[in-house]
């Protein structure tokens, strides 16, 4: 008898492309066809990676460092991340508590694996970067996803922190700042949420990856460096991307306990082994060369974000939280749901997303995707120029719903 096996495996079925990736993708379809396209979907800066970083690569490049590096990344750039902790957040970590990997999100997926096992709770709160969810659940734990509220500006309260830990609670995911709200946790908040962590015996996974963009002098604090026995409880997952506009170098890399720090490193000498060389040699000048560049970005997006914070709450039946932090606004356009234009519904975030590129040719990722439907997230990583052309076309095309 002829057996009928599936050809994916149920993982494969249970997961949906990246929805950010996607709406990128469309973007760049229709302008490929000379539609000319407004986005506001990218999460990467728009400025290039800075010429002293490009220079070491190119430098590891002309003297062979072209081969296997150790899996976890190598010693002068561990020492970069040392240093780094050390410098900013007055945090003390030795090499086998460092791994790099490649890409924050690739350092997300080997701790998810190293930690997560069948019937573990994850508490991830929403709106929440839209690969939290499928990260975990992929390493078999169970995304507990607790609603934020705007008026709290999408922060976890303790009280809803605590009524969402059950004796299965693993880990609690904080990302400060946030992609898509660009919230923003202040110290005493995280007192707060380290105290429950800790008396419950939890982990905090932090993601810190827009540590560096903040904003109106908002100081930026670890959950790790709060006490010692909260940095026992804190794996802190960072990288190079966002800071130093480096996305497409691909290096990410977790601090935490050695324990889990050696187990993802196993994980990662079975599947990718090092991140790119001469990438790792380029984020040691990132991480410990000069940072001015880093200041001229944010004073770019700052300038930016005064201004689309500005636009989207003059619009009639519009909220946006100005965020501390990240490239991200998350305006509430829910106002609009229920209304038609040429007889067709907008009902959701995605309708409303899908008729913004469709009628305006302007690209927002919907709130649904990060687990908030009222929103659009528009990241403010491109022109001030495309900036006031995509926020007229959005403040016209809504003036066509009724
Ligand atoms: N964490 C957050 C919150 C992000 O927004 C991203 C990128 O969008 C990442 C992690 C991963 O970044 P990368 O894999 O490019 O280093």
């Amino acid at each position: 008898m002829e057996v009928h096996m599936s050809i994916l495996s149920n993982r494969a079925k249970s997961l949906r492309p990246s929805p950010t990736l996607a709406i990128n993708a469309k973007a760049k379809s229709m302008q490929a066809k000379g539609i000319h396209v407004i986005s506001f979907g990218a999460g990467e800066p728009d400025f290039d990676t800075p010429e002293n970083i490009k220079e070491a690569a190119k430098k590891a490049l002309d003297e062979g460092f072209t081969k296997y590096t150790p899996v976890g990344g190598i010693d002068d750039l561990k020492d970069a991340i040392i240093k780094k902790f050390q410098r900013d957040s007055g945090l003390s970590y030795r090499r086998s508590e460092i791994i790099v990997s490649c890409g924050g999100k690739h350092s997300f997926y080997n701790l998810a694996q190293a930690i997560f096992d069948q019937g573990d709770e994850v508490i991830i709160p929403a709106p929440y970067w839209v690969s939290y969810p499928p990260m975990v659940a992929l390493a078999g734990g169970t995304p507990v996803i607790v609603e934020t509220k705007e008026k709290d500006e999408f922060k976890i309260t303790p009280e809803n922190l605590k009524r969402a830990t059950t004796s299965k609670t693993k880990a609690l995911i904080v990302n400060s700042p946030s992609n898509p709200t660009g919230s923003a946790y202040t110290k005493a908040e995280l007192e707060k949420i380290a105290e429950i962590a800790i008396s419950k015996k939890f982990f905090v996974i932090s993601d810190e990856i827009y540590e560096k963009i903040v904003y109106d002098g908002f100081r930026f604090v670890s959950i790790a460096s709060l006490s010692d026995e909260m940095k026992k409880k804190t794996i802190i997952v960072h990288g190079v991307a966002k800071t130093y506009a480096m996305t497409g170098w691909r290096i990410g890399y977790t601090a935490g306990p050695e324990e889990i720090i050696s187990a993802m490193n196993n994980i990662q000498s079975q599947s990718t082994s090092n991140p790119t060389s001469i990438a790792q040699k380029a984020s040691v000048e990132a991480l410990a060369g000069p940072q001015d560049e880093v200041g001229k970005m944010v004073s770019a997006f700052a300038q930016r974000r005064n201004y689309i914070v500005d636009r989207l709450n003059k619009i009639s039946g519009v909220s946006c939280y100005k965020p501390a932090g990240a490239f991200y606004v998350f305006p509430n356009f829910s106002s609009y749901y229920g209304k038609s234009y040429q007889g067709k519904k907008i009902e959701n975030s995605t309708h409303l997303a899908d008729f913004f590129l469709d009628i305006a040719r302007v690209a927002v990722v919907p709130g649904v995707e990060f687990g908030a439907d009222p929103f659009e997230r528009l990241s403010y990583a491109t022109s001030m120029e495309d900036i006031r052309e995509g926020l007229n076309r959005i403040e016209e095309a809504l003036k066509k719903l009724s």
